[in-house]
């Protein structure tokens, strides 16, 4: 995220309040380095946004990441170095210099927005320097999400070259300017799969890619991490046969929508929907139709979550376990 200390257009303690209005757990303010557009106003110290946002951020319970966006012409373009101790001696003449210092740091870097038509005009190219930062320790991430765009080949790249994977708001306005949160739009968001709340944990989730991307109601990710999202979301609540009809009732227990469809391979002498749609926290019912009557009282139905993406145009595989016995669980 942006302020005032670059090209953003808040201050850095409102970054925190709006993060904290959203429910967010961990933020990253990320100033240019090289793009200061309001140098005149505001200190030409790289870490002054950190140091505003700090105190509000303990505060209220946020962990607030401290970072830096080295802005550079492409190749290698703009890359994102987090846990930085002192952003000040990024700024250096030469692009390399700055990659060197954030990794003497220890800083989790990452390639922002490969494909920026600003900066990838036609096609999106992995250039022979992004080769080199990932052989040098020096690249360990790449944002497949950025604001309102997903871009299928940093997803690929992401999986071929081992990368963690980031989505990023990149909010420059503020956040209530390019979200309709009222009406339950939310920014792109990293899920991060770290084992305590902590600066530490949140590290060794990065560098070890355990993550996904909230986009648009979509899950993007590792199937590791998405297969048991997808179990601990979808309950069947409720079984009932009526002849050869069998009604189901399922439920979701997650804060995103989730859309069921079916895949190929299923029993043909079982009729049902083609694709459904569970909204967050709620019920809904279909039937099973059987052409011939079996008195079975399971089924394994074929289906993918369509909106949960484990690599480029690939969904989730998803079978659901319909079992005649259940009823409403106890959970
Ligand atoms: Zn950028």
């Amino acid at each position: 995220m942006h302020t005032v200390f670059s090209d953003g257009r808040v201050w850095p303690t409102i970054r925190v309040e709006e993060a904290w209005r959203e429910g967010l757990d961990v933020i990253a303010i990320t100033d240019h380095i090289e793009y200061r557009p309001f140098r005149q106003d505001v200190v030409g110290d790289h870490n002054r946004s950190y140091e505003i946002a700090k105190p509000l951020a303990d505060k209220l319970g946020i962990v607030l990441i401290k970072g830096s966006e080295i802005t550079r012409a492409m190749p290698p373009g703009h890359s994102n170095a987090l846990f930085l101790k002192d952003c000040n001696a990024l700024d250096t003449k030469n692009y390399m210099d700055a990659f060197n210092e954030a990794k003497k740091q220890g800083a989790f870097i990452f390639w922002n927005h490969p494909s920026w038509w600003n900066q990838q005009p036609d096609t999106t190219l992995w250039f022979k320097e992004h080769a080199e930062l990932l052989k040098n320790g020096m690249m360990h991430g790449i944002e497949v999400v950025n604001g309102g765009d997903y871009c299928e080949l940093s997803h690929k790249w992401s999986i071929e070259k081992n990368l963690t994977l980031l989505g990023t708001s990149d909010v420059h306005n503020p956040i209530g300017m390019d979200y309709d949160l009222a009406n339950g739009e939310r920014r792109p968001m990293t899920l991060v799969f770290a084992k305590e709340r902590t600066e530490a944990a949140i590290y060794d989730a990065l560098m070890n890619r355990r993550t996904a991307i909230y986009f648009q109601n979509k899950l993007i990710g590792n199937d590791s991490y998405l297969k048991p999202i997808a179990d601990a979301s979808i309950r069947v609540e409720r079984v009932e046969r009526n002849g050869r009809r069998v009604s189901v009732t399922l439920y979701n227990n997650s804060s995103v929508p989730l859309t069921l469809t079916k895949v190929k391979g299923n029993d043909p002498n079982l009729a049902f929907f083609r694709e459904i749609e569970i909204k967050p926290h709620s019920f809904i019912n279909f039937n099973i139709n059987e052409t011939m009557e079996t008195k079975a009282d399971r089924f394994a139905l074929k289906l993918e979550v369509s909106n949960f993406w484990v690599a480029p145009n690939k969904a989730l595989p998803y079978i659901l376990d319909v079992v005649e016995s259940q009823r409403l669980s106890q959970q």
